[in-house]
C-alpha cells in the first residue's frame, strides 16, 4: 500500500465511509472446496447459509453493484462470492464501469472459466486466482478449475497466483519451491501470494497449522524470497503473520472493510471470513499487511493504528452530525502531524 492510499483511505475513514468494499456477488459456484469459509454454516450468522440466500442476475445486479458504490464510494471493491465468473456476463458490464468510475477492482476467481481476453485491458483491475498447492493437491481439492483449466483460462492476462497454506502442504519438503517454481515460470503471473489458512473458533480441520507448522511456512518463504521474485512476502506482512490482531476490534482490515452480502443487502461480520473467526490465528494477507503498518510508530512513539481507530470513532460520529466538515479535519490532522 502506498502513502497516498493510506491518506486517501484516511480521509474515507474520517468522513464516516469504509475505504474499501468487499461484494459476494454470487451465491453460486461450482467448486466444493474442503474447508471453504464461505459455505460454512455460520457465515452469514442469522442470514442463514450463502446457498438458501437470495441473489441476482443482469441488469439487476449490475444496477445494485452500481447503487452500493454511489452509496458507499469506496476507494477499492473486491469482487468475491461463491465464484463471481459465475456472473462473467454482468462483470463485462460492470468492470469497465468500475473502472470509469475511479475504483480500483480485485477480482478473485478460482479460474474455472476462461477470463474474456479484453478484461486486461480494463485500467485498474486486478484478477487473483486462488490456487491451493501443487497440481495433484489443487486438483483434487478444486476440481473444476484444475491446473489445466486455470492455464487455459490466463492466457493473455497478468494476475496474482493466491495459495493459502494449509497444514497437508506442510509434510513434505520443497512444496513450496515447487509451487513457486511452476507458477513463477509463466508469463500470465505477475504475483504470488500466500495467505496461511484461517479457522473459525473451535475448528478442528485438517487445514489448520499448528503454531509450529506457521513459523516452519514463514521461515521457509522468507528462505526463498531472494530466488522468486514474483512472491510478494514484504517483512510488514511476515511480521503480520507472525503477530496477528487478536480480536475484530484490534483488526484494522476488518474495521476498514465492508463485506456485502449475495443478496446486496446484508453485511457479513466481522470480516470477510463471517461467523466467529479466529483471529489469534488469522492468515489473511490484507489483515496481515494492515496490522503491521498499524504497529508502526509515528514519531517514534505514536502506533498508526491508534489515529485509524480514533479515526473510525470520529468518522462514525461525524458521519451522523457532520456530515461535511471530515474532509477539513482529516486536512488538520495531517497539517498537525505534518505528513502531507
Ligand atoms: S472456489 Fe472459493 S467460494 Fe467456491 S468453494 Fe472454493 S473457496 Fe469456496
Ligand atoms: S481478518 Fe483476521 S484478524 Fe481480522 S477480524 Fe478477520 S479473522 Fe480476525
Amino acid at each position: 500500500m502506498k502513502k497516498i492510499d493510506i491518506i486517501r483511505a484516511w480521509g474515507r475513514i474520517l468522513s464516516g465511509h469504509p475505504p474499501m468494499l468487499s461484494i459476494e456477488i454470487t451465491r453460486e459456484c461450482p467448486l466444493r472446496c474442503p474447508g471453504c469459509y464461505a459455505y460454512e454454516p455460520e457465515h452469514l450468522g442469522q442470514l442463514g447459509p450463502l446457498r438458501s440466500l437470495a441473489d441476482y442476475k443482469g441488469q439487476q445486479l449490475i444496477d445494485g453493484v452500481i447503487a452500493l458504490v454511489r452509496r458507499y464510494r469506496p476507494l477499492h471493491i473486491s469482487i468475491v462470492g461463491g465464484d463471481p465468473m459465475v456472473r462473467f456476463r454482468e462483470l463485462d458490464i460492470l468492470l469497465p464501469r468500475l473502472s470509469k468510475m475511479g475504483i480500483e477492482v480485485q477480482l478473485v476467481t478460482s479460474a474455472f472459466r476462461q477470463i474474456p481476453p479484453h478484461w486486461a485491458q480494463i485500467k485498474d483491475l486486478h484478477i487473483v486466482v486462488s490456487i491451493d498447492g501443487l497440481q495433484p493437491d489443487h486438483d483434487v481439492r478444486r476440481t473444476p478449475a484444475t491446473y489445466d483449466r486455470i492455464l487455459k483460462s490466463i492466457v493473455g492476462h497478468s494476475i496474482t497466483v493466491h495459495c493459502t497454506v494449509t497444514r497437508q502442504m506442510t509434510a513434505r519438503p520443497k512444496y513450496f519451491e515447487e509451487f513457486l517454481s511452476f507458477w513463477s515460470s509463466k508469463p500470465e503471473v505477475n504475483k504470488i501470494w500466500f495467505s496461511l489458512f484461517t479457522p473459525q473458533v473451535g475448528d478442528e480441520l485438517d487445514e489448520i497449522l499448528s503454531p509450529q507448522d506457521r513459523a516452519a511456512v514463514l521461515e521457509e518463504l522468507a528462505r526463498l524470497r531472494p530466488q522468486f521474485p514474483k512472491m510478494y512476502l514484504p517483512n510488514v506482512v511476515m511480521e503480520g503473520y507472525r503477530r496477528p490482531p487478536q480480536s475484530p476490534a484490534e483488526c484494522i482490515f476488518a474495521r476498514t472493510t465492508l463485506t456485502i452480502t449475495a443478496d446486496l443487502n446484508g453485511t457479513i461480520t466481522p470480516c470477510q471470513f463471517g461467523g466467529n473467526p479466529d483471529c489469534t490465528q488469522c492468515g489473511c494477507i490484507a489483515s496481515a499487511g494492515l496490522k503491521a503498518i498499524g504497529d508502526f510508530r509515528l514519531l517514534g512513539f505514536l502506533p498508526v493504528k491508534s489515529i485509524f481507530f480514533a479515526s473510525d470513532r470520529i468518522g462514525k460520529t461525524a458521519a451522523r452530525m457532520l456530515k461535511n466538515s471530515a474532509w477539513l479535519l482529516a486536512n488538520l490532522v495531517l497539517l498537525s502531524l505534518d505528513l502531507s
